[in-house]
């Protein structure tokens, strides 16, 4: 008999991940990678949220707390949607977990049955069809396209709804392109899904503090308050305050799904850490100012970084609205040879090529569903920008036809 179930056998470990492990690998043994493969902010986490960690150890806040989250970070939590969204939540609405990841999987894992479907639109985070997999769900992937924004249209939602899906999955800013669902697109998505009472929305709104050019932000709840109590929103500290090691995310839907995820909860990871827990109440009651800073850095690095990029032939850059990536189509590069006589032939082949030839590491496309694309992080320094678009001009400028 098989040591491993039938599930574990066909996923994939996250591939997002595993590049990363690999820049670790080699700038260990002393490679000089530039590593824009992964997806966390380069800031440290700000002082006064490390402060709040330390207090709640010196106060001897070192136990098991509830499973859902502390009373405290609920409320930060609650009160967090209300000056936000105006939405209004009660604590038994809201649940706290060990990063926006666990709450994915647990909503998935608490409401799929096998044969479930999920709606999810392509270009979508690497994570999501296989949580539904494991969840033994079926993910129904709906193409998008650079002409609609790499934006899911309410016609191509339609057209995939049948009495099997349980859930859309949108992120909005989206990783990996870097789109943003206005309020009105959000609108006439909510229209159709009111027309289907039996599906919910999974809102990932993990990038929400990460908007450009002034643009503000919404949620689905807040476009279509009729949809509330169909919609999962899930969010998180990691992104927005540099606090990705900390591991927490939370949650806010309705009471019987976040019941359901509780339950899963205190069957598997408890409560999540108290420290990290008194850390992220601090860092969504405190003060914000710092973050405008952040996102116009994020903003001039992405600006930048185009700038570079534009003059690469046989690449086609999309202005990301919103989260620290750049969705790049490299169509051009394929069916182009390397000095070693190899023929690039998908993104893989390309991404492959960058870290081998000139030591960048970028995720392909195809890890999010959509090819043959590129996906850069720009939450790195910006000289590490600078010197990563050199690299890739030389890598480019040595393929041949
Ligand atoms: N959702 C999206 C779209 C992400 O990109 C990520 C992390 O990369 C997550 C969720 C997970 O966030 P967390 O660190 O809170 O688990």
């Amino acid at each position: 008999m098989p040591l491993l179930n039938k599930i574990i056998s066909t996923i994939k470990p996250s591939a997002t991940l595993a590049l990363v492990q690999k820049v670790l690998e080699m700038k260990a043994k002393g490679a000089d990678v530039i590593g824009l493969a992964g997806g966390e902010p380069n800031f440290p986490t700000p002082k006064f949220i490390c402060d709040a960690a330390i207090k709640a150890i010196q106060d001897g806040q070192t136990k098991y707390t509830a499973v859902d989250g502390t009373p405290e970070l609920k409320q930060a939590i609650i009160d967090k949607f209300s000056r936000d969204h105006s939405l209004k939540y009660v604590p038994k609405e809201i649940i706290v977990g060990t990063g926006a990841k666990q709450l994915l999987y647990n909503a998935f894992m608490v409401t799929l049955d096998p044969g479930d479907e999920v709606v999810i639109p392509c270009p979508y985070w690497v994570s999501y069809p296989p949580m539904v997999q494991c969840a033994q769900g079926h993910s129904v992937f709906v193409p998008t396209t650079a002409e609609a924004g790499f934006k899911l249209t309410p016609e191509a939602l339609d057209k995939v709804i049948n009495r099997n899906t349980k859930w859309l999955c949108l992120n909005s800013p989206n990783n990996p392109s870097g789109s943003v669902y206005s309020k009105d697109e959000l609108k006439a998505l909510g229209e159709v899904l009111s027309q289907h009472s039996h599906m919910y929305v999974m809102c990932d709104d993990i990038y929400e503090k990460l908007m450009y050019d002034g643009q503000s932000f919404t949620t689905m709840a807040q476009a279509c308050p009729g949809l509330k109590n169909r919609t999962l929103t899930i969010n998180g500290v990691s992104k927005a305050y540099a606090m990705t090691g900390w591991r927490i995310g939370y949650a806010a839907g309705p009471e019987e799904l976040i019941k359901a995820m509780k339950i899963l909860q205190s069957q598997s990871t408890s409560s999540p850490n108290s420290i990290a827990q008194a850390a992220a109440a601090a860092a969504l009651n405190g003060d914000h100012s710092f973050l405008s800073d952040w996102v116009d850095e994020y903003q001039s690095r992405r600006d930048a970084m185009m700038q570079n990029l534009a003059d690469i032939s046989g690449l086609k850059v999309y202005k990301p609205d919103g989260a620290f990536y750049l969705w790049i189509n490299c169509q051009g590069l394929l069916g182009k040879k390397t000095a070693s006589g190899e023929i690039l032939e998908s993104d893989m082949d390309v991404a492959n090529y960058l870290l081998e030839s000139v030591k960048v590491a970028v995720m392909p496309g195809s890890a999010f569903g959509m090819s043959p694309y590129l996906r850069l992080s720009t939450a790195v320094s910006q000289e590490n920008l600078d010197k990563a678009a050199g690299r890739f001009k030389e890598a480019v400028a040595a393929l041949s036809v």
